[in-house]
């Protein structure tokens, strides 16, 4: 069997792996490169397989490092199945349409920058268009369900586990048995970890001789999610007493979703002003909160406990949703609120008006709740910076800042290694997803198992 990085390798983003097995080809996950404009650049090189010569594309989970370039790989003519889970079908959807009006904008502003009418130029086609990612859509089939087999070829199956990362996330095994033996290689996915809001804990992994795992947070612990939970209400209870506006820059999946069942619960519990206004100003972030409502299936017992008492679990009294550009606009004169915005690493979105309009000013707070790769704005502010360029304006950073850990949607490197001892003494490691210091970290603590750290399109024989 033939195994191949082309994607996450020796950085977080653009996972997508390869496998091959008597002429069956499969891809786990086809997602894009973000963060620095070299790694983006790598989005339009050779994704160094034949997209037509794809049979299977297993996708673990929605996020757009994930999934991202699905479009694109149908754009060069796959025309296999993409089998994942109906909650990841659903989100996936959102993240590829919106992915592709991104790159459909960002090509019409650098060719209307330039002043170009050079349509040949290369630079100024979006990766993909809305198009597409719409095509894209034909060739998803559902699985019946988390831990059923899936059959791909003869003497090929592949599971899904549920990866308890975000709706609908899953770890994926893959089986081939030849001549009577069976080898199990397990795609971690992005690994979630236990006692997180609204999804269930990750299922306890299969038995596998290979595992493919990332490793985001191989060098770092979080903080527990109670204190973590206790600072966002104490950050939103002293900015909304001095008038201030709190400012949450967030990922439209999942931690949207997530920081609006904590306040909820804080609501609820009156640890949180009952008058409380929460500005949700991101189109995405809404539309996966109303495909959240959809899949139930997939909450843990916890958030069944709030429907069962016939509630919502994403309602505040004072929720608003802000999906017309005039109402985020509005946004501006408003005092003492908070307000949700994409995107996470404030690299886009419409979080960068609102830090325009609020960082420099003293009252007011930004509250970071998720991941900020290297190189992003987000990252800039948290790292200290005095000053930052938004909209080619210098602004101040006078605004409190808080940064959350206890969110994040990824196992840290206790939970890593305790998912790791679950897999039964796999003889090979492939370590994906994360950056170089965290892997070597992280490949140091696993026992009794080859470690392998694959570079961009490497390929071993497995
Ligand atoms: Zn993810
Ligand atoms: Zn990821």
């Amino acid at each position: 069997m033939q195994l191949e990085f082309h994607g996450a390798a020796r950085n977080v983003t653009g996972s997508c792996h390869y496998l091959e097995h008597n002429g069956t080809r499969i891809l786990i996950d086809c997602g894009m490169y973000q963060g620095k404009r070299e790694l983006e650049e790598e989005n339009r090189n050779d994704f160094g397989f034949d997209p037509v010569s794809i049979d299977f594309l297993l996708l673990t989970h929605a996020h757009l490092d994930h999934c991202g370039r699905i479009p694109l790989l149908v754009k060069h003519g796959f025309k296999g199945k993409i089998i994942t889970t109906a909650a990841t079908r659903e989100l996936a959807r959102l993240v590829m349409l919106d992915s592709a009006r991104i790159q459909e904008e960002e090509a019409k502003y650098r060719a209307y920058k330039k002043n170009k009418r050079n349509k040949t130029d290369l630079s100024f086609q979006p990766l993909y268009t809305t198009v597409d990612a719409l095509r894209s859509l034909d060739f998803f089939v559902d699985i019946a369900d988390f831990e059923v087999a899936v059959p791909l070829a003869p003497g090929i199956t592949a599971t899904f586990y549920d990866a308890g990362h975000i709706l609908g996330s899953a770890s994926i095994l893959v089986e081939h048995t030849h001549n009577g033996s069976t080898k199990r290689i397990l795609f971690s996915g992005d690994l979630g970890y236990n006692e997180r809001a609204i999804i269930p804990d990750p299922a306890t992994p299969p038995d596998c001789d290979i595992v493919v795992m990332e490793s985001t947070y191989g060098d770092r612990l979080h903080k527990s999610l109670e204190p973590s939970i206790d600072e966002l209400y104490q950050a939103i209870n002293s900015t909304i007493a001095r008038n201030g506006n709190v400012l949450i820059p967030s990922f439209a999946l999942e931690r949207s979703q997530e920081i609006l069942y904590y306040l909820r619960e804080g609501v609820e519990q009156r640890l949180l002003p009952g008058d409380l206004e929460v500005f949700l100003d991101s189109p995405m972030a809404i539309s996966a909160t109303e495909i959240f409502r959809r899949h139930p299936e997939c909450f843990d017992e916890e958030t069944w406990e709030v429907l069962d008492k016939g509630n919502d679990p994403f309602e505040i009294p004072g929720l608003n949703f802000s999906r017309e550009t005039a109402d985020s606009m509005a946004l501006k004169q408003m005092r003492g609120v908070v307000i949700i915005a994409g995107s996470g690493m404030c690299t886009a979105g419409r979080i960068r008006h609102h830090l325009r309009h609020n960082l420099w000013r003293k009252e007011a707070a930004v509250v970071f709740v998720g991941y900020a790769g290297t190189g992003t704005l987000a990252r800039t502010i948290i790292d200290g910076a005095e000053t930052v360029n938004i909209f080619r304006e210098e602004i101040d950073v006078n605004a409190s800042l808080y940064t959350i850990g206890g969110f994040s949607a990824h196992a840290d490197q206790r939970e890593l290694v305790t998912w790791h001892k679950k897999t039964g003494k796999p003889g090979r490691t492939f370590l994906v997803h994360g950056e170089e210091k965290s892997q070597e970290t992280l490949g140091s603590l696993l026992e009794d198992t080859e470690v392998e750290i694959p570079t961009l399109h490497q390929s071993y024989s497995v």
